[in-house]
């Protein structure tokens, strides 16, 4: 058996933000600021890592990165206040909210309050609603980020089995969606999924995204299977176990560098996207006054 090929989410990342470069430059030759909202409710240091390194990643790129942390108590009402203010604000072009939010909020609620325009990771019932009718224009940002590494190595889905584990409104869900509309058979799998080691066993294509670390074992597998591992648990560590999976796929992701950094730079293309849209609407409506 071949050794498998690692699927290097710096190398797609990179590329990915080097593509939006040249549209950054051109945004703000025209006196467009593309801007990033994060919202971090609570202190939860995994959440705060996460926010940190998009925060970044945005300013790294020059997209602005407005940033901001909510106290542990926040109520649903407060959060939804802030959530208001981002939408009506004209400089801002996508909002993240870092989930999970503390247990006194109502996620599915504040999820919803983000203006579909804004929703640059595919949080909404519409974004989620789009993205499996297939026109989305922003799909969640982890789904989007396993499609774009696939694209990058021209690992097709059409025909073949992929097995998704796990069925969350932000991964599992989105993904299937994603790739049933690539013409995959899609098998979702969850945590009453009988025989699970049977069905993963039949898959060309893995996705893991369940939150276990090493829950994905080599022996599960069929030879030469593509295995897209989204987890990522305390230690730097995947949902899948990688050394007894690397002696079986065809194609693997590690982590760290893997669909981690793809993700991020898809929250980045999807904020300059969003931009980019709020430009054209302004230059349409000018021209309509112009020709009044
Ligand atoms: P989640 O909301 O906790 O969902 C986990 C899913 O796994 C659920 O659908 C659950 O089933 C299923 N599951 C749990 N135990 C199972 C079992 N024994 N057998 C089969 N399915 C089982 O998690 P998430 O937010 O989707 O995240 C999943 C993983 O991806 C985590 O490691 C997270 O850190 C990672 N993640 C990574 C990124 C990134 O940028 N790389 C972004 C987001 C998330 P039920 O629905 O039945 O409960």
């Amino acid at each position: 058996m071949e050794k498998p090929v690692i699927l290097d989410g710096n190398r797609v990342a990179t590329h990915v933000k080097d593509g939006l470069k040249a549209t950054i430059v051109k945004l703000k030759e025209n006196h467009v600021q593309p801007c990033l909202a994060t919202i971090l409710v609570g202190d939860d240091p995994s959440s705060a890592t996460y926010v940190k390194m998009k925060g970044n990643a945005c300013e790294k790129l020059g997209i602005e990165s407005k940033r901001i942390h909510l106290p542990e108590q926040t109520t649903t009402e407060q959060l939804l206040a802030v959530i208001q203010q981002l939408n009506n604000d004209e400089n801002v072009h996508g909002i993240l909210l870092q989930h999970p939010v503390p247990n006194q909020i109502d996620e599915r609620k504040a999820f919803e309050a983000i203006a579909v325009e804004k929703d640059v990771d595919g949080v909404t019932s519409w974004g989620y609603g789009q993205t499996a009718l297939g026109f989305g224009q922003y799909p969640s940002c982890t789904p989007a980020a396993i499609i774009k590494i696939m694209d990058e190595y021209g690992i097709s889905a059409e025909g073949k089995h992929a097995v998704v584990v796990g069925r969350s409104p932000i991964l599992g869900k989105p993904v299937s969606a994603l790739l049933l509309n690539r013409n995959a058979t899609v098998t979702t799998c969850h945590s009453f999924t009988a025989n699970l080691p049977e069905l993963v066993k039949q898959a060309d294509i893995v996705v893991a995204a369940v939150g276990k670390p090493n829950f994905i074992k080599g022996e599960w597998l069929k030879e030469g299977a593509v295995v897209l591992d989204a987890g990522y648990n305390k230690g730097n560590i995947g949902d899948v176990e990688y050394d007894t999976c690397f002696n079986k796929a065809s194609a693997i992701t590690p982590v760290p560098g893997g669909v981690g950094p793809v993700t991020i730079s898809m929250l980045l293309k999807h904020t300059v996207e969003s931009a980019e849209k709020k430009l054209l609407e302004t230059v349409q409506k000018e021209r309509e006054l112009v020709s009044q």
